[in-house]
C-alpha cells in the first residue's frame, strides 16, 4: 500500500526482498511512479540491485523519507504477482519458517522473463537494390528474398544453400537491410480431442471421478494404481477438463529424465508440446515460460518441483507424479514439501489437484483412507500384462562367490532374456565403482576432508568422489598412509562395477550404465533412456534414476543387487521408502509384454518389507506400516521438526546445539530429542548436530518454535540453525 500526497509526504511502498529478513522493507517510490501491490521491482539493497516485488500491508511511514532507499525500477511489462500467489508465498514462508523473501526469490526465478522478448534480428530486400557483381551464391539469396519476407541471417544462409558472409557482402552493398523480426509467436495451443484414448472400464471410472473433482473447487484425488495401469492416460482426462474450461494445469514431475518421455506421450494425445519448466532448459526457454504463463498463453507446464511458484494467469490444476517421491522434499534454503505446497496451492485458490503413485506415500494413503481425498484405484496394468513374478535370492545361502555380487540364479535368468532378446535391468543404487577404498596393508581408509563420508571410486573418471560435497581427487599409485604400492582395493559395488561384471559375463550383450552423474549429462542420459526404450540395450545397470516412472517396453527382468541398502538408517520411513522404491523398480518388468521377473538379492528374506514385495500385497504393506505409525506418534499421525545446528567448530557447533536444546520451552505434548551428533557428522567442513522434535498432529509446532527461536541464544561466529519441518532426511 502507499501514501501518494505530493504535497505533503513523499510516496512510499512496502517492497519484499529476496534475502532472509522477517518481511517486506519500506521504499522511497520516485515522484510519478505509481505502484501496486503485486508489482515485480528493482530496489537498491546494500551495495547492491536486487530485484522485489511491492507488497501488501502498510510501509513504515515512521521512517523519514529523506533516509529511505527509492525503488529503481518498475517492470511495467511483467504483469503483477496476484493476490493468490502473493498469499501462497506468505504461507510457504509461515509453514516451513524461512523467510518470506526466500520463498518470493523461487517466484524471481527469471530476470530475462520481467521484460518483453528482444525482437531477432533479419534481412531483407530492399526494393530495386542491385549488387555491383552478380554471383551464383548472391543470385540464390535473391531468390530467395524475392517475395519480400524478412529472414535471420542464419535461416537465410541455410535456406539459399550459401555462407553467411555472402549475407554479410549484400549487406554491406546496402542490396539487403537489418529488421527487427518479431520475437517467438506465442505457442500452439493443446487441442483437447487430438487423439483421446480408449480407456479401460477403470481407467475410464478414474478419469470421470477426476472430470467431476473440478466441479467441487477444492479437491484432491489420488490415483493408486499399479506399475503401467495407465495413470498417466487417465490425468490426461483431467488436463483436457482443464483445458475445457480454459483453465492452466501444471505437471510436476521428480526427474528431469522423465521429461522427455512425458513431451512425447504429450505431443501423442493433444497435439503439441507443453511449456517446460526444470534447471536443464536455456534462459530463453525458462524467460518464455515464466512469460507464457504469466500471461495466459501457454496453457499446460510440465515442470521440476520449483515450477510450483510460477506466477500462472490462470491456474486451475496441479498434478504431482510420483507423488511419493523424495525429490519432491527441498532440503536447503527454503526446505518444503512440493506435493504438500500443492496441494495448498490449490486449497488457496480453490482448484483440484491430483497425486498419482503406484506406491503412494503413507500420508496420501491416510488421508485417502480417512476421506480427505479421493481415492482412484487402478489395480491392473492397462496392456493386460500380470505383474511380474518376484522372488528372493538369499545371499546368506545362494550368494555369488567372494568379489562378486550377482548370483548364479540372477545370471542365469539374465541369460535366459538375452536369449529370447528381451531386457534385463540390474538395478543398485550406488554410483561409481566402490563406496569404499582401502590399503590392504595398513588398514587406511579414503575419506572426505570436508565431510564424515568415504570417497566413492569413480573409474570412468579415474577420480575419487566425495557424494556430499563434491570434492575430488586423483587415484593415487601409493597408499598415503604407508606409501605401498598396490595396495589399494575397491571394497562393494557400485554400477560401474557391476557393470564390469555383466561385461565380463555377458561379452556380447549391449550393456549400459544409466547413473545421472556420468559425463555427457542431462543429454546423454534423454538419449540413452530413449535407447532403453526402443529396445537398443540389452542389459541396463541403472541408480534409482530408473525406477521412476519410465516405460521401457522391451524390459522382463529386472534383479535388485542389494535389496538390504537403505533399511539400515535411523529414518522412520525407511520402510515405506524401500518398498516403494523396490515395488517401482521391479515394476519396470513386462509392462507391455507380461511375463516380466524380479529378483531381490537380500540378505534377509523375513523382513516384513521383503514378505510384503515377494508376496505384492500392497494392502498389508500399507495397513502394517500405518498401524507402526500410529503407535509410535509418526507421520502422518504425529508431526515431526527437526533443527540441525552447524559449524565450522565442534565444540562450538555442540555446545550451542545444547544451549538452544536447554532453551526449549516446557511444553507437555511436545518432545525434544537430542542433541545428537548427526548420521553425517560433518559436511563441507560443517559440524551438524540435531534435534529432534515431535508432537501429535493438532500441535501448532510452527507456533511453538517461533517462540522457542525467538528466545533461544543466536548464532554468532558461523553458526547456523536450519530448521526443516516434516524432515524427509535423517542424515
Ligand atoms: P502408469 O503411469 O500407470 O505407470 P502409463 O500411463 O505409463 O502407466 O501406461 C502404461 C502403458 O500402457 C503406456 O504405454 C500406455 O500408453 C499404455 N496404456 C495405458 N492405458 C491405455 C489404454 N487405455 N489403451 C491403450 N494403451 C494404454
Ligand atoms: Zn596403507
Ligand atoms: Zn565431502
Amino acid at each position: 500500500m502507499l501514501f501518494d500526497d505530493p504535497e505533503e509526504t513523499e510516496t512510499i511502498a512496502s517492497v519484499m526482498v529476496p534475502v532472509a529478513v522477517p518481511g517486506p522493507y519500506t521504499y522511497r517510490v520516485p515522484p510519478g511512479v505509481h505502484v501496486q501491490p503485486g508489482m515485480i521491482v528493482r530496489v537498491p539493497l546494500g551495495p547492491r540491485e536486487v530485484l522485489g516485488a511491492v507488497w501488501d500491508g502498510e510501509p513504515d511511514a515512521a521512517i523519514n523519507p529523506k533516509k529511505l532507499k527509492a525503488i529503481s525500477h518498475v517492470y511495467e511489462n511483467a504483469r503483477p504477482l496476484d493476490a493468490e500467489l502473493r498469499k501462497f508465498v506468505e504461507w510457504v514462508a509461515n509453514w516451513t519458517l524461512a523467510a518470506p523473501g526466500m520463498v518470493l526469490r523461487m517466484v524471481l526465478r527469471s530476470e530475462e522473463a520481467l521484460e518483453e522478448e528482444p525482437p531477432v534480428p533479419g534481412v531483407r530486400l530492399i526494393a530495386g537494390a542491385e549488387p555491383d557483381r552478380m554471383t551464383s551464391a548472391r543470385q540464390k539469396v535473391l531468390e530467395t528474398l524475392a517475395d519480400g519476407r524478412a529472414w535471420t541471417r542464419s535461416g537465410l544462409s541455410h535456406a539459399a544453400g550459401v555462407s553467411v558472409s555472402v549475407i554479410d557482402g549484400l549487406l554491406q552493398q546496402e542490396v539487403l537491410e537489418t529488421v527487427d523480426l518479431p520475437a517467438a509467436p506465442p505457442p500452439p495451443l493443446p487441442e483437447i480431442d487430438f487423439a483421446p484414448p480408449t480407456l479401460t472400464p477403470a481407467q475410464q471410472a478414474a478419469a470421470e471421478g477426476l472430470v467431476e473433482s473440478f466441479s467441487k473447487g477444492t479437491a484432491v484425488s489420488l490415483i493408486d494404481g499399479v506399475t503401467g495401469s495407465g495413470k498417466t492416460e487417465v490425468y490426461f482426462e483431467a488436463i483436457a477438463e482443464a483445458l475445457r474450461r480454459g483453465r492452466q494445469t501444471l505437471v510436476l514431475l521428480p526427474e528431469i529424465a522423465l521429461t522427455e518421455q512425458f513431451l512425447r506421450r504429450f505431443e501423442k494425445r493433444f497435439g503439441v508440446y507443453p511449456a517446460e519448466w526444470h534447471s536443464e532448459i536455456t534462459p530463453k526457454a525458462r524467460a518464455r515460460t515464466w512469460r507464457g504463463v504469466a500471461d495466459g498463453s501457454v496453457r499446460v507446464v510440465i515442470g521440476a518441483r520449483s515450477a510450483l511458484f510460477l506466477p500462472f494467469e490462470n491456474l486451475g490444476l496441479i498434478i504431482v507424479d510420483e507423488e511419493h517421491d523424495g525429490a519432491f522434499k527441498q532440503d536447503d534454503r527454503v526446505p518444503y514439501s512440493a506435493r504438500d505446497m500443492a496441494v495448498v496451492r490449490g486449497h488457496l485458490s480453490r482448484f483440484p489437484v491430483i497425486l498419482a503413485s503406484a506406491t503412494p506415500s503413507v500420508e496420501s494413503r491416510v488421508n485417502a483412507d480417512l476421506g480427505r481425498y479421493n481415492r482412484f484405484v487402478l489395480p491392473e496394468r492397462a496392456s493386460g500384462a500380470a505383474m511380474p513374478d518376484l522372488k528372493a535370492i538369499d545371499m546368506r545361502t545362494e550368494g555369488p562367490e567372494r568379489g562378486r555380487w550377482i548370483a548364479p540364479e540372477l545370471i542365469g535368468a539374465i541369460g535366459e532374456a538375452f536369449a529370447d532378446g528381451a531386457q534385463s535391468l540390474l538395478f543398485l543404487n550406488r554410483r561409481g565403482y566402490a563406496p569404499l577404498t582401502l590399503c590392504r596393508t595398513c588398514g587406511h581408509r579414503f575419506q572426505c576432508p570436508h565431510c564424515s563420508s568415504w570417497l566413492v571410486e569413480h573409474r570412468f573418471q579415474n577420480k575419487l568422489v566425495c557424494h556430499h560435497c563434491g570434492h575430488n581427487e586423483s587415484i593415487p599409485q601409493n597408499c598415503p598412509s604407508c606409501t605401498s604400492t598396490g595396495s589399494l582395493v575397491p571394497c562393494g559395488p557400485g554400477v560401474e562395477r557391476i557393470a564390469e561384471e555383466v561385461e565380463n559375463l555377458f561379452p556380447q550383450a549391449r550393456t549400459l550404465i544409466l547413473s545421472s552423474d556420468l559425463p555427457g549429462g542431462p543429454d546423454r542420459l534423454r538419449r540413452e533412456m530413449k535407447i532403453v526404450e526402443e529396445g537398443g540395450a540389452d542389459i541396463v545397470i541403472g541408480t534409482q534414476l530408473v525406477a521412476k516412472g519410465h516405460n521401457f517396453p522391451k524390459m522382463r527382468l529386472v534383479g535388485v543387487v542389494d535389496a538390504d541398502l537403505g533399511l539400515a538408517h535411523g529414518d522412520p520411513r525407511a520402510a515405506e521408502k524401500t518398498f516403494q522404491l523396490l515395488a517401482q523398480v521391479t515394476g519396470r518388468a513386462g509392462r507391455v509384454t507380461g511375463g516380466g521377473k524380479g529378483f531381490l538379492q537380500t540378505y534377509s528374506p523375513d523382513q516384513p518389507v521383503m514378505k510384503a514385495l515377494l508376496s505384492q500385497d500392497r494392502d498389508a504393506f500399507y495397513q502394517a506400516e500405518i498401524a507402526n505409525r500410529r503407535a509410535a506418534g509418526l507421520p502422518p499421525f504425529g508431526r515431526l521438526a527437526a533443527l540441525v545446528i552447524s559449524g565450522p567448530d565442534k565444540m562450538m557447533a555442540e555446545g550451542f546445539a545444547r544451549a538452544i536444546a536447554r532453551s526449549a520451552p516446557p511444553e507437555s505434548t511436545i518432545t525434544v530429542l537430542g542433541p545428537a551428533e548427526a548420521a553425517l557428522a560433518m559436511v563441507r567442513g560443517r559440524y551438524r548436530y540435531r534435534l529432534l522434535l515431535m508432537a501429535p498432529r493438532q500441535t501448532d509446532l510452527q507456533g511453538y518454535l517461533r517462540h522457542w527461536l525467538a528466545h533461544a541464544p543466536k548464532p554468532i561466529k558461523g553458526l547456523r540453525v536450519q530448521i526443516d519441518i516434516d524432515p524427509q532426511q535423517f542424515l
